[in-house]
């Protein structure tokens, strides 16, 4: 059985594989999985590691972190930033991550709307008149689907090496099991929660009733969605202050998505039009020179090198073809291609992202390409 722990025989040393910190994370990275929530907040976020992992959860589209302490969020709040490549290929989801210097005793409308609310390792922190705060804050006020709280179990402590009271001195607390679920059970009662106690970082063979070394509740609500009217209703004076916001590049904003879709008609036609030269060469070395059966075999060529390529989704009307040094290639062959029309969605949309960026025929039904590689 896997136990993500190593027990050192000589010492009796536990050491947890991989370290424990990393299974919270991965903990809520599965929850994340299953639940597939928009909008993630996580209070108490320090470093933001936990919000770094989940900038790949490309289910998220808003994430927030708050912390009491400014500087420790700003250590390395850079990493959150789009990275060049986010630019070069802008995802096909929007993705806004904030940080917020402020505690998790007050209430702020920036924490409205959010589907889950992570609280790793933050409730031990808090001072007893935080922690009354707390649940009216995250339960009865931001009042997400699903909660996620872990805090250090007691009980385990004993088979920690040099832990004597707290695990941490910044700890005002450390519940054992019974004391966590006391506290959880009246909590998840008075907002209408359900709760599954869990953990992580196995306790060894024949001591498994001392529990996991992190104990974990994850809460769900019990009722259903407070409508935007009724959060409206709320507070709405603002306490918090922002630290960091970063809007990533994505196809739901028009002006990458036009981007996206010059750069993919572009690329496309180029294809097409190397695949009509290739041919023209070939079938010029072959027949000599005469059109008319060079003409016929070019057209099939064209169609098996589309067919070729697969996934194409609207049957062409007209072929691409070759008149002097110039090329034509027939917009409706371009939107046929299944990256194109993807983007696009529709005809008129394709025609109104390439107006004025890509070179069309008089008539605007076919985009023109030289035979040489000037002014590509
Ligand atoms: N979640 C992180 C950090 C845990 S340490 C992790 O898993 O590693 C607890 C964090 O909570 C610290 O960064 C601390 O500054 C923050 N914190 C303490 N009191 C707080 C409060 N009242 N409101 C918001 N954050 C608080």
């Amino acid at each position: 059985m896997d136990k993500n722990f190593e027990e050192e025989q000589s010492t009796g040393i536990i050491k947890f594989t991989p370290p424990l910190y990393k299974q919270r994370y991965e903990f809520i990275k599965d929850l994340v999985g299953k639940y597939k929530p928009k909008k993630v907040a996580d209070l108490g976020c320090a470093d933001c590691t936990l919000l770094w992992m989940l900038k790949f959860c490309s289910c998220i589209e808003v994430l927030a972190g708050l912390d009491i302490c400014a500087s420790v969020m700003k250590e390395n709040m850079h990493r959150l930033s789009p990275l060049p490549g986010d630019y070069l290929q802008p995802a096909e989801r929007s993705l806004t991550i904030t940080l917020h210097h402020g505690s998790v005793a007050h209430k702020d409308p920036c924490m409205l709307g959010f589907d889950m609310v992570t609280c790793v390792e933050l409730i031990e922190h808090l001072e007893e008149s935080e922690l009354n705060k707390f649940p009216e804050v995250v339960f009865g006020f931001m009042a997400p689907s699903i909660v996620v709280i872990s805090t250090p179990n007691s009980e385990f402590n004993a088979l920690l090496p040099g832990v004597t009271l707290f695990r941490h001195p910044d700890h005002k607390f450390e519940w054992n099991q019974a004391q966590f679920r006391r506290w959880a059970l009246e909590t998840a009662r008075r907002y209408d929660y359900s709760v599954e106690f869990t953990g992580v970082g196995h306790p060894p063979t024949g001591m498994e009733n001392v529990g996991f070394c992190t104990q974990i509740g994850v809460f769900a609500r019990n009722s259903l969605p407070t409508t935007e009217s009724a959060q409206s209703e709320k507070p709405t004076e603002a306490v918090y202050k922002t630290v960091f916001k970063a809007v990533y590049p994505s196809l739901k904003d028009e002006k990458y998505l036009q981007n996206a879709v010059v750069s993919e008609v572009i690329f496309t036609a180029q294809i097409i039009k190397q695949s009509l030269l290739d041919c023209l060469i070939s079938e010029h070395e072959e027949y000599d020179d005469d059109p008319t059966e060079r003409k016929s075999k070019l057209q099939p060529s064209v169609k098996r090198f589309s067919e070729d390529l697969g996934n194409l989704v609207v049957e062409k009307s007209v072929e691409p073809f070759v008149n002097g040094d110039v090329v034509y290639i027939p917009l409706t062959t371009i939107f046929s291609f299944h990256k194109v029309n993807r983007l696009c969605g529709t005809f008129e949309k394709l025609c109104k992202f390439i107006a004025g960026k890509v070179t069309l025929s008089s008539d605007g039904s076919a985009v023109v390409l030289n035979t040489e590689h000037k002014n590509e």
